[in-house]
């Protein structure tokens, strides 16, 4: 039984080469892959995945329009040895393609495998991470640690004097900010709207 998995994570814990190991596997076994990288900042049919140790590979890039199981069942007619579907970021899905997704696992019976973060700088989903989060048939964690040692599930973004960025829109295109993976605690220490306190107050 083909099925959707969720690998997510933190920033910087290796996901994209986690996505390339995975589908180098199935190169190697003689079976196709399909490739996908959001279209961010790039305009064109392809994008790179690239992972902080080297490794490299082209990607279909995909938008918010893209439909992903008329492109997969295309394929699909034409590479008879496909085999498995990975996305990478793939926290910028929208809510249909996550359907669409479950459809290529459930009706075309290929595996997707797919790579993202679970939440941004600000503690809040991302619409891809919310449902596939819910939707995954599996979920995986790549775990990373924070600077203390501890397990780090959140991302705090670094603005480019240094200091953590408390507001501003989810994903920030063109910015040179850098992102830093952290443990709750040390992230709540830095983000007071974390705080059950502030919460309250603006509920
Ligand atoms: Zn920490």
């Amino acid at each position: 039984m083909a099925k959707l998995y969720y690998y997510y994570s933190t920033m910087n814990a290796g996901k994209s080469t986690t996505l390339l190991q995975a589908s180098h596997n199935y190169l190697e076994r003689g079976m196709q892959t399909l490739l996908f990288s959001p279209a961010i900042d790039t305009r064109g049919g392809t994008a790179t995945i690239e992972s902080r140790i080297g490794l490299k590979k082209e990607a279909i890039s995909f938008d918010i329009n893209f439909n992903f199981f008329e492109y997969v069942r295309e394929k699909k007619s034409v590479l008879h040895t496909l085999s498995c579907v990975l996305i990478d970021e793939s926290q910028f899905l929208t809510k249909l393609q996550v359907i669409q997704l479950t459809d290529v696992a459930s009706t075309l019976s290929i595996p997707v495998l797919c790579y993202g973060l679970r939440s941004d700088f600000q503690g809040e989903p991302f619409e891809g991470s919310k449902y596939l989060l819910t939707l995954a048939e599996e979920m995986i964690e790549i775990k990373t640690v924070c600077s203390c040692g501890k397990k780090a599930t959140m991302n705090m973004r670094i603005g480019p004097d240094g200091e953590p960025v408390r507001e501003g829109a989810q994903v920030h295109i063109g910015g040179n900010e850098a992102y830093t993976a952290k443990c709750m605690k040390c992230f709540k220490a830095q983000m007071p709207s974390m705080r059950s306190s502030a919460v309250m107050q603006t509920v």
